[in-house]
């Protein structure tokens, strides 16, 4: 796990070594686990809208680490 990674805002894009990007990784807004989701086009994994300063990520977080349900809308974490 990279920690050395910075999430100003709780959460960093993750690449590829080739550059794609793979994913989201993240601070839980819940219990600050470190967390990570895989985004493609939402058949796999999260639907991303593809803004890198501002991500929207769909459907919603359920963290099976502390319950935490929630959006990443727009760069922030929303608690639902
Ligand atoms: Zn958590």
């Amino acid at each position: 796990m990279n920690r050395d990674e910075e999430r100003p805002n709780g959460w960093c894009i993750r690449r590829y070594p080739e550059g794609n990007v793979g994913g989201v990784a993240f601070d839980c807004p819940g219990c600050g686990s470190d967390c990570w989701v895989p985004v493609d086009n939402g058949e796999k994994g999260w639907a991303w809208d593809g803004n890198e300063s501002e991500p929207t990520l769909t459907p919603s977080l359920g963290q099976r680490c502390c319950g935490w349900h929630g959006y990443l809308r727009a760069g922030r974490f929303i608690s639902c």
